[in-house]
């Protein structure tokens, strides 16, 4: 099945809004196993809009559209899809009572402008939406379908969700879809694309490559007629994937650097505490957001400038013969946190440094471990703005330490 998505609304083409309905059933299709093929934004006007909904239901066999459902003059989608099909509009004495009983339930009187959202043509159902006034339209003719659905993001998620994805599915019913993502750290994209080049020649499973603030993703999607079998057409690939990739991949599908570091202190009996310099918490904070850490978090303390680190446990002697933001640091920022919270492990990030002139100057950064006792450092450097930074270094910081605790 070839999709296409036309966001409709000339707000859309002013930069006033974002168009994040499209992103939304973009990441939706896949899920059906349907492929989607364009993507486009229309405004209001009504020339542009019949060439746009023109061109997609003359190509795709599946067109969703979002917006202008509204009951005002420049909603104008409903009489774009009956003058492309050439069908009547008219109004339902069913839709029309709901939309009226509707009004009243709110204490408002209803405009004559509303009554369009009552018509169908022959080729359209209306599609419920009980949160809002505009029902959508199912449009099926010629063995091609398209789907008329609200503009406001609540409205259309919760149309896609209870009505449209469900019917959609029961069309492309003995299809099983099978996804399957690597996440890799430490290549870049371009790197990953030309190791895995002839993988993404294949069209069954197809591979897409999304960069992800915890590194590289890789994410195939296998479709066959049931799940074993699209499981199969997967094995070949991820045997591929973890032979080419192998030393770069710290995860599969919903795996994330705090659960695997949950994961590998439980197994291992290890609770870990934490101590951050200028990352405002990021640390603690990723490491909170996963509940089996609860069991293992013994506390975490974040530090907002250097110049406390020795209120922290970091001897003065190992500051000024280092500089706050060095290895050694980081490793006595560890030890104390280890020893403060009384934790197996101790997880530190030090100070971030600036390094060299100019426009734009490096950022040194180090992370200090202390595994029972054993203690090490990771130096990471950044040409990159702060806040991205600091995203990085947490990620890298768990990814380290999933190492250490092998
Ligand atoms: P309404 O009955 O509310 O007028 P509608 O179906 O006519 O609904 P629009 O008038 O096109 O939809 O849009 C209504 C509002 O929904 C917009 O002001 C905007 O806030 C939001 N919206 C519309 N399209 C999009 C989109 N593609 N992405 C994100 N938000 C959108
Ligand atoms: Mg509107």
């Amino acid at each position: 099945m070839r999709a296409e998505i036309v966001s409709i609304g000339t707000e859309l083409l002013m930069g006033e809004i974002v168009d994040t309905n499209s992103a939304y059933l973009a990441a939706e299709l896949p899920k059906l196993g349907i492929a989607l093929r364009w993507v486009s934004k229309v405004s209001d006007d009504p020339e542009m809009m019949a060439e746009v909904l023109g061109r997609a239901w003359g190509r795709s066999d599946l067109t969703l559209m979002t917006g202008g459902l509204g009951p005002t003059s420049d909603d104008l989608t409903r009489e774009t899809i009956a003058r492309i099909l050439g069908e009547q509009m008219t109004v339902q004495d069913d839709l029309l009572h709901h939309l009226k009983a509707q009004f009243a339930s709110f204490g408002i009187s209803m405009s004559e402008n509303n009554i369009k959202q009552a018509t169908l043509i022959p080729s359209s159902r209306a599609v419920a939406n009980p949160i809002g006034t505009a029902p959508g339209w199912w449009v099926e003719k010629g063995g091609r379908i398209a789907v008329a659905m609200p503009g406001p993001p609540r409205e259309l998620k919760r149309m896609w969700v209870n009505e449209v994805a469900p019917k959609l599915k029961e069309k492309s019913q003995g299809a099983a879809i099978v996804t399957k993502t690597w996440k890799t750290f430490g290549i870049s994209e371009g790197g990953l694309n030309q190791m895995l080049a002839p993988l993404f020649h294949s069209t069954n499973p197809v591979m897409g490559i999304y960069a992800r603030p915890d590194g590289i993703h890789l994410r195939a999607i296998a479709t066959a007629p049931d799940a074993a079998k699209a499981r199969a057409l997967m094995e070949p690939m991820d045997a591929q994937v973890r032979q080419t990739a192998g030393n770069a991949i710290w995860g599969l599908d919903d795996d994330t650097p705090e659960s695997l570091v949950a994961e590998r202190l439980a197994t291992r009996g290890l609770t870990i505490g934490t101590t951050e310099c200028h990352t405002g918490g990021l640390l603690v904070n990723a490491l909170t957001a996963h509940p089996a850490m609860a069991d293992r978090l013994r506390g975490g303390i974040v530090i907002p400038s250097a110049t406390l680190l020795e209120s922290q446990g970091v001897p003065a002697g190992v500051i000024s013969q280092h500089g706050p933001a060095s290895a050694q640091v980081a490793e006595a920022m560890a030890q104390a946190a280890r020893a403060r919270l009384g934790a197996g492990v101790g997880l530190a990030i030090s100070g971030i440094q600036s390094e060299g002139a100019g426009e734009d100057p490096v950022q040194i950064c180090h992370v200090g471990f202390d595994v029972e006792g054993k203690r090490s450092s990771l130096r990471l450097r950044y040409p990159s703005r702060l806040m991205i930074i600091k995203e990085r270094v947490v990620v890298q910081a768990l990814l380290e330490l999933l190492r250490l605790l092998k």
